[in-house]
């Protein structure tokens, strides 16, 4: 006998192996990245109403003014970390949400820091990824501009929302041979990707890569 719920998370399943494929269609070719977007269920990280649109490639909205990344830029943000067979290792991501980008990169990482600066959204974060048991990702309410000083420093440094300075502190934290991807430029106005690299001497090298939209990085908590 097939329970409703049974039913339901294979539909899920299917429309999640859908979102794989669009995105190998798009130019994802990580297979490391694209397993990790095949096993997080994206819809029990959006409203319930909201469901039904999970698996599509677009942003959606979790309240408080924010939104849950599309699949297609956190797909290409951790490939951007992992290029080159490259272990994300001890990871930071700023600007949590809902915590579906940290789930993926916790099957990536060897352990993920999450930070949020909105109490309600981190609680939010914690409901979500409490069934999925993934042990390797902490939470944290703060300002996650200012890093985590007293657990750094990061192999990797990811950003959700849009910086409009490099942010300095973070830059200051990422281990030799670490890499941070963050989205630079103003909210309303052209934004771009951004990689930073450290090497294992300490210079830094910095590219400019695609074109993005993010919510802008606010300071302070709420
Ligand atoms: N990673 C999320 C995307 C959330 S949108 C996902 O998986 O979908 C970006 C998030 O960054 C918002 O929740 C916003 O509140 C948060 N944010 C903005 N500035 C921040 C800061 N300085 N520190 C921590 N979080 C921040």
């Amino acid at each position: 006998m097939v329970t409703g719920h049974q039913a339901s998370s294979q539909a899920s399943a299917r429309a999640r192996a859908r979102m794989v494929e669009r995105l190998r269609a798009d130019g994802i070719r990580d297979e490391r990245v694209l397993a990790a977007l095949n096993t997080v269920p994206r819809h029990a990280f959006v409203e319930e109403a909201l469901a039904s649109r999970a698996y599509e490639d677009t942003a959606l909205p979790l309240g408080f003014q924010q939104t849950i990344s599309q699949p297609y830029v956190v797909a290409r943000m951790a490939e951007v970390l992992s290029a080159g067979g490259r272990k994300l290792g001890k990871t930071l991501e700023v600007g949590a949400g809902c915590g579906y980008q940290a789930a993926v990169l916790s099957y990536l990482a060897t352990d993920v820091y999450a930070v949020e600066r909105i109490g309600k959204l981190l609680d939010k974060a914690r409901a979500n990824l409490r069934p999925l048991r993934l042990p390797n990702v902490r939470l944290k309410h703060g300002d996650g501009s200012l890093g985590i000083p007293e657990v750094a420093p990061f192999d990797s440094i990811i950003l959700a929302a849009a910086a409009t300075t490099t942010p300095r502190s973070l830059v200051d934290q990422l281990a030799p041979g670490g890499r941070m991807v963050f989205p630079f430029g103003q909210a309303s106005s052209d934004q771009v990707m951004v990689m930073i690299e450290r090497s294992m001497t300490g210079s830094f090298k910095e590219t400019r890569l695609d074109p993005v939209r993010f919510v802008p990085l606010l300071p302070g908590t709420e």
